[in-house]
């Protein structure tokens, strides 16, 4: 097989760091050795058909996105990128295993919604991947597919306590799935926001003329989500069953999620960059030449963006450093503003939620250890080893060790990252996109990292390098997961 080494550089985990050489062999990783060991009686760097120059570089393991949305139909359109697009702007931002979400819709059987985004999946992605199933409708069958799905490698399903009448699942739906989940050893992930008490609250604003994308934010007020998180951990805790809280933004839902772990209880949170960095202030003040008021739709997602005035953006980053909060995702969900967002001119209800960041998570993550907001370790472990090991892939991603898939990034803290449209040195030049994502726009326009993403490697191989991309569809296999490595 292939021999890969990587030399020179610091070797970052989640548990420490050290000067180390990583040799590949094919897949995997084969071993770390000390800068210049001779034990061996070999010269690595002559036997290795690439060497890699990590020279003051970090040397991490590939990164893995727990979350993200590639083609999710919503609101009448489609998520803007593709598996091959979406993964393509993983890989570039260091991004080498991606959890996605199939989607069984109310009426619809399990089996067949999974059978779909393999469907799409297959043959089309630049990294690895693997599935969450959304169940949209619980009920006997699906109760029965929770089981089936388990032996084939999808060990987690999301629930919604939210939007009613498409994904909504009532709290005798959600126990009953939860007490399937505590007899299979698979986890349930929930999207915590009370939908119900947000639909009156959306329609009495439409009907005072409140029908700019602000006012996403304002209906989805912070009880909402703190109420439904409550809920949703008395509910797992009823059931016997952990419990995963997806996208996290208001602080008073996870100082609730905070006390239960303080219990002992096995739950556990999520939150994504746009929570830690962007505001519903910013989104208020949102405005364009070209959309007028309607450029804050860049911004509508559920979770909404949080008040800065209310301290949610620096409390989050607190819960991430006491490990209250276990992981960052970024909910990549893409829509374009023209014929997307643009559904929603004149009311933001019609406004596809979701943000487009699975590029940027690493790059914005490593700003808080550039910040002192989180340590270098600390950087690793929520973005690359405690997502693997949440669900299930902890044996082979996440982690550099002899083994463990050939997935690693080499990071450079001397580089620098400008993300969106029309920041740093092409900013002279107009419109010019700095991103790989299916978008017309950027969330993160202006936003500039002192980090830099220099090479990604997948499994051996070398996907960016020098700027240049050399991955390609179908490289990316399929992951069949275990259970969480968090269930006891
Ligand atoms: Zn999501």
């Amino acid at each position: 097989m292939a021999l890969t080494l990587i030399t020179g550089g610091t070797v970052v985990g989640p548990t420490g760091r050290s000067r180390a050489d990583v040799l590949l062999d094919g897949e995997q990783v084969a071993a770390l050795v000390r800068p210049g060991d001779t034990t061996l009686g070999v010269d690595l760097a002559s036997v290795a058909e690439t060497v890699v120059d990590a020279t003051g570089k970090y040397v991490i393991p590939g990164a893995v996105d727990p979350h993200t949305h590639m083609e999710l139909p919503f609101g009448g359109t489609a998520a803007s990128d593709t598996f091959e697009t979406g993964t393509r702007a993983a890989a570039w931002g260091g991004t080498t295993t991606i959890v996605d979400f199939a989607v069984q819709r109310t009426g619809e059987r399990v089996q067949d919604s999974l059978a779909a985004w393999f469907a799409k999946a297959e043959g089309s992605c630049a990294i690895d991947y693997g599935f969450h199933q959304i169940l949209g409708g619980v009920d006997d069958d699906s109760l029965k597919a929770m089981d089936e799905l388990v032996t084939e490698g999808i060990t987690s399903f999301k629930l919604f306590m939210a939007y009613p009448g498409v994904f909504y699942s009532d709290d005798g739906q959600i126990l009953r799935a939860m007490q399937k989940a505590a007899t299979n050893g698979s986890m349930v992930m929930m999207h915590a926001e009370n939908g119900i008490a947000i639909d009156v609250l959306v329609r009495q604003a439409i009907e005072r003329g409140d029908t700019a994308p602000y006012f996403h934010g304002t209906t989805r007020p912070w009880e909402t989500e703190e109420e439904a998180t409550h809920r949703a951990i008395m509910l797992a805790r009823l059931a016997g069953a952990p419990l995963y809280v997806v996208h996290m933004s208001a602080k008073q839902a996870v100082a609730t999620l905070a006390r239960a772990r303080d219990d002992g209880w096995n739950v556990f949170g999520e939150t994504c960059p746009q929570y830690l960095y962007l505001s519903l202030e910013e989104q208020l003040g949102a405005r364009s030449e070209e959309w007028g008021d309607f450029e804050g739709a860049k911004w509508v997602c559920s979770t909404p963006l949080r008040s800065r005035a209310e301290g949610h953006q620096d409390e989050l980053w607190r819960y991430l450093r006491t490990g209250d909060l276990s992981v960052v995702s970024t909910d990549h969900c893409p829509f374009c503003m023209k014929e997307q967002k643009e559904l929603g001119l004149g009311d933001f209800s019609k406004i596809p939620n979701g943000i487009g960041g699975v590029e940027h998570r690493l790059d914005l993550v490593y700003q808080g250890v550039v910040d002192g907001k989180i340590s270098l370790e600390r950087w690793v472990e929520l973005c690359c080893t405690t997502p693997a090991r949440m669900f299930g892939l902890g044996d082979r991603k996440g982690v550099l060790t002899p083994g463990a898939d050939a997935d690693v990034v080499v990071y450079d803290p001397a580089g620098h990252t400008s993300i969106g449209y029309t920041s740093g040195a092409d900013a002279a030049h107009g419109n010019r996109k700095t991103h790989h994502m299916n978008m017309d726009h950027s969330a993160w326009e202006g936003f500039e990292i002192d980090g830099h993403v220099d090479v990604v490697i997948s499994r051996g191989k070398v996907l960016v390098s020098d700027g240049e991309y050399h991955g390609h569809p179908g490289h990316g296999q399929y992951l069949r997961r275990s259970t969480s490595a968090y269930l006891r």
